[in-house]
């Protein structure tokens, strides 16, 4: 369906699924060059985010949309939409307009669904904040997209998220809520808190759902109108290939159409339940999720705020999912945890496991155990919505846990070498995607975008190999990045944030293979004049500035690099001295 329809009731229909199907026939390679073309059935719909929810609270208004276990809230779609159109009209009372950007720094809560939602009812642009940011993480992001407000939890785990926004913004407490004048973040107006009783100068995020009154929901059919599907509707920050963080701009009609096709794949339809224990900051969680499971009318169940493996196999057993997503890591630790304690899990049938190399015989066990015989892996990067490949649930076992599967309709794929040029069949290359995918661009940093995407083709960083019969396995790494339990580190950063330090000449990160989480964080530092620097007291230097995760869990002094005879720091033997020091093991256990 490429061109809407609109019913008499003015609903934009078949938005979600579309008989026609994707049978993967197309994306062979041709003429045994390593470039394949997706099918072109089922259309791309030129939609947006809200006539996407319209037209499923149409369809299965009555039935689940949204469960989070912790809490026990349950909503069905028309209540989703009730709240959604409730707290849409309270970001216009409080003076958001169509383009402004709103944060998010949250974990998995039912106040990010809704405020997905409601950002996109207005065209306001959401901007996802990972929640185990630090105060100065916070800060770049915030300035770097210029948010007009952010909506943040009070806290989580070890993230006093209020305190640390007092520290950026101290002018907040003594401000009347909704006029913040903030020196260090000029375009920020108001802070929106998920607590009962705000703190000085927030707004409660309850308060927030009832603000907008009859005019504003006058207003929403008129912004409706003004929406255009390929607006900028949402930002994640990603390093993409090199450098500092980037705000990947993605447009409604990117991430709408890959959330169809991803949960397609998967045969989900509005009879089954999608548990998601993956962040929702992240594409996995609020596109192939959130979207995916809307826009074929299925329900979400959310098992805890943070990732808990045991209250993902208690969510599942309970609410009898019958899809489940995670990064391998995930999945390793939920098998350890069925192992220590069985739960039913013959509800489930299918899930994606996705975000970093899936190892073989967790996909195995994923299927044996936990009785998630059509699971399939996808390949993809925020840059393009995410996916670009995917799994089929009847493809042959083997190519289902060996290879990320096969090419996404309506998105072109090539594999390069260093010239540029396509590689043979079976030989290894850069992956490059083209197609409606592929992000607008960094926000306002045309430079970065240009070095990234280029004649439409996102350049990926990732090395990888398609087979005859158009199967991709990735098989490394370009750019210079760290997978961590399926959060993406990017050395650089870390390396300035050590370099500062006054006790350290220079610094170089890198990851070794890591049992439970994939990789591990390790640093090699050179001392400035003066004492030795101790590695403990470096990486309390680095907690304080960094997520967790990105904190070096190994850091030594070295006299020297190892380096070419240019001079060029070599990683890879820095990786090889440290995996070799520590007799680590490379394959995460199955
Ligand atoms: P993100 O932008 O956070 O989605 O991270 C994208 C990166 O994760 C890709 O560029 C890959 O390096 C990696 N990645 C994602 N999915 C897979 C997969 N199935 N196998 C291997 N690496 C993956």
């Amino acid at each position: 369906m490429s061109i809407l329809t609109e019913s008499q009731s003015g609903r934009i229909s078949g938005i979600g699924r579309d008989k026609r199907a994707d049978t993967g026939e197309a994306g062979l390679p041709e003429d045994g060059k390593s470039y394949v073309r997706g099918a072109t059935e089922p259309p791309l719909v030129y939609a947006t985010v809200p006539q996407m929810l319209r037209d499923t609270v149409s369809r299965y208004g009555p039935r689940e949309a949204l469960v989070f276990c912790e809490t026990g809230a349950r909503l069905t779609y028309y209540d989703l939409d009730r709240r959604v159109d409730a707290l849409a009209g309270g970001f216009l009372a409080l003076g958001v307009e169509k383009g402004d950007r709103v944060g998010i720094w949250a974990p998995n809560r039912l106040e990010w669904v809704l405020t997905q939602f409601a950002t996109a009812r207005i065209g306001a642009v959401l901007v996802n904040i990972n929640p185990a940011y630090r105060v100065n993480e916070l800060e770049y992001a915030l300035k770097v997209v210029g948010c007009k407000v952010l909506v943040t939890a009070p806290a989580f785990k070890s993230s006093d998220y209020l305190g640390m926004i007092a520290e950026l913004v101290p002018e907040l407490a003594s401000s009347r809520p909704g006029h913040l004048r903030a020196a260090r973040l000029p375009a920020l107006r108001a802070v929106v808190s998920m607590e009962d009783t705000p703190s000085p100068g927030c707004i409660a995020f309850a308060a927030l759902e009832t603000m907008g009154g009859p005019a504003q929901q006058l207003r929403l059919p008129t912004i409706d109108a003004t929406l255009s599907p390929d607006d900028a509707i949402n930002i994640q920050f990603t390093s993409g290939t090199t450098g500092s963080p980037k705000g990947a701009t993605l447009s409604h009609y990117s991430i709408t159409n890959n959330a169809r096709f991803v949960t397609d794949r998967i045969g989900l339809t509005e009879a089954d339940r999608l548990a998601v224990p993956v962040p929702l900051y992240h594409c996995f969680g609020m596109v192939m999720g959130v979207l995916g499971a809307v826009s074929k009318g299925a329900a979400l169940v959310f098992p805890a705020q943070g990732v808990d493996a045991e209250a993902v196999l208690d969510a599942v057993a309970a609410e009898r999912c019958t899809a489940l997503y995670g990064v391998p890591t995930m999945f390793v630790a939920m098998l350890a945890a069925l192992d220590a304690r069985p739960r039913d899990l013959a509800s489930l049938r299918t899930g994606i496991m996705a975000g970093a190399l899936c190892p073989v015989e967790v996909m195995r066990r994923v299927q044996r155990q936990m009785h998630m015989t059509e699971v399939t892996i996808c390949y993809g990067m925020t840059e393009t919505s995410p996916v670009s490949f995917q799994s089929f649930t009847d493809d042959p076992l083997e190519k289902r846990c060996e290879t990320v599967g096969r090419v996404h309709p309506h998105l072109e794929v090539k594999i390069v070498d260093g010239e540029g040029q396509i590689v043979p069949v079976g030989m290894a290359g850069e992956l490059c995607t083209r197609g409606y995918s592929v992000m607008k661009g960094y926000w306002q940093d045309r430079d970065r975008t240009d070095e990234s995407v280029r004649d439409g083709w996102m350049h990926t960083g990732d090395l990888a190999t398609l087979d005859a019969d158009g199967f991709c396995t990735i098989t490394g790494r370009l750019k210079d990045m760290i997978i961590r339990g399926g959060e993406n580190i990017y050395p650089r950063e870390i390396e300035e944030i050590l370099n500062a330090h006054q006790q350290v000449s220079d610094a170089q990160v890198f990851g070794i293979p890591d049992p439970k989480y994939g990789e591990e964080v390790c640093a090699f530092v050179l001392a400035a004049a003066g004492p030795a620097p101790d590695p403990e007291a470096l990486r309390g230097h680095c907690r304080a500035k960094m997520a967790y995760f990105k904190v070096p869990k190994h850091i030594r002094v070295v006299e020297s690099f190892p380096a070419t005879i240019t001079g060029k720091p070599q990683k890879f033997v820095m990786r090889d001295m440290m995996t070799k020091a520590l007799g680590v093991v490379a394959d995460p256990p199955a």
